[in-house]
């Protein structure tokens, strides 16, 4: 029989959160939020209840508490998490429970060589008849015979023993899983990202999530130059990001347009720059409808021709909010080893052609000026060209698709 086997299914999950920048109002919005998004990512899994301890919160489910466990790993906010199990409120039920937990974390080690261990417990309920202190001691003197690999040490050891004494019910757990930490989507207001089917700018929309933003998307696309293959990797593209927030949203904007008539109209090297002035304007008017403060983009320093600071420059003057660039600084294998992780770089690498690729100028201009961008939108018709994509846009609700 596994160790897993003999202690069954967690009862609950402790959820640590980091709390430095938290004082007064901000923390408060901040553990709503939080709770609440720990309720919408676990909503197809089990019903949960989530209760507020002294600096932590303990999610109770009603079932699959184990994969409730696993979803939490993608609620930004959460540093770390620990599955724990429920026994009696009672000293000798705690420690026969104890051991089976900790029996069955210690597969996690090699096989052989000393394990630091301490035992931590808190105590809510304060008619047991053990302090904290007595307790942590009680419990290690049933549980460190059976294993002398364990040495004791108080200050950092490997492995931890936690029990946490409720006056309900106690419960005790070992096993720490890493949270994405961050903050709360949604404690920091909201942006619009501009999707590609590339690899950075999912990468760029999960960084800005992390930081409590939560995002909507546009993605430009220019049928019948792209098909609709790329419509469904962008689809896909986002329903993997939706696990990071509650509810997604995404308007797919037309972009055929736009492209020909400044083909058409403008000088070749400016294509690009004034594509993405275009894309912009567009991506402003509907952050607007979706009360978005900023544009995200996946944009790096120098990654490629549009990218110098001089197109910087003369792509984010086309718009008056902020525009973020979370992979600003990022190597290219900076932002792939960030989408691996997200689980965005297989979808991002399927072989689909972007808007952007259709008419690309053979000699793209490098340093860009205003000047010459306004100039050349003059023979445009900018504002007719904004309005009809923007009103031809089609929105998209996109739920998770974990
Ligand atoms: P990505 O990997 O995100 O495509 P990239 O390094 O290839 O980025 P570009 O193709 O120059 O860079 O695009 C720069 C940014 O412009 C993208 O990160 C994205 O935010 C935005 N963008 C480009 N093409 C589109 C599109 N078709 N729809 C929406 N946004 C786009
Ligand atoms: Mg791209």
């Amino acid at each position: 029989m596994t160790g897993a086997a003999a202690i069954g299914a967690p009862e609950m999950v402790l959820v640590r959160y980091g709390e430095l920048a938290l004082k007064g109002k901000n923390r408060g919005a901040f553990e709503q939020a939080l709770v609440r998004n720990i309720e919408a990512a676990t909503r197809l899994i089990a019903p949960v209840r989530v209760e507020r301890r002294r600096g932590r919160m303990a999610v109770f489910g009603e079932r699959r508490v184990s994969d409730v466990a696993r979803r939490l790993q993608d609620v930004f906010g959460i540093k770390s998490l620990s599955p724990a199990w429920g026994c009696a409120v009672a000293p000798e039920a705690i420690a026969e429970l104890a051991a089976r937990v900790l029996a069955d974390a210690l597969a996690d080690f090699p096989p052989e060589g000393p394990i630091t261990f301490r035992v931590a417990s808190s105590r809510a309920e304060k008619r047991f008849p053990l302090s904290s202190m007595e307790l942590d001691r009680f419990i290690a003197e049933r549980v460190l015979p059976d294993h002398p690999r364990l040495k004791v040490r108080l200050e950092r050891p490997e492995l931890s023993l936690g029990i946490d004494v409720r006056p309900e019910r106690a419960y005790v757990f070992v096993r720490r899983l890493p949270g994405p930490g961050g903050l709360p989507v949604s404690t920091l207001g909201r942006g619009m990202c501009l999707l590609s089917g590339g690899i950075d700018s999912p990468v760029a929309a999960w960084l800005a999530m992390k930081r409590g933003c939560r995002v909507a998307f546009v993605s430009f696309h220019s049928p019948p130059y792209i098909g609709e293959r790329s419509r469904k990797k962008i689809r896909d593209l986002v329903g993997i990001l939706a696990r990071y927030q509650p509810t997604s949203r995404l308007y797919v904007a037309p972009f055929t347009e736009v492209q020909t008539t400044i083909r058409d109209r403008a000088p070749q090297p400016y294509r690009t720059v004034l594509y993405r002035r275009m894309m912009q304007r567009i991506a402003t008017r509907l952050a607007r409808r979706e009360k978005c403060g900023a544009l995200i983009t996946g944009e790096s320093l120098g990654q490629v021709a549009s990218q110098t600071l001089e197109n910087l420059t003369c792509i984010e003057a086309a718009t008056d909010l902020p525009v973020l660039r979370p992979l600003v600084t990022f190597d290219k294998e900076e932002a792939i080893d960030l989408a691996r992780r997200i689980g965005t770089f297989e979808v991002s690498t399927r072989p689909e052609p972007d808007c952007c690729t259709v008419f690309m100028p053979e000699h793209p201009v490098l340093r860009g000026n205003l000047a010459a961008c306004e100039e050349a939108e003059a023979a445009l018709e900018v504002e007719v060209l904004v309005d009809r994509a923007v009103r031809a846009s089609e929105k998209l609700e996109i739920a998770s698709d974990v």
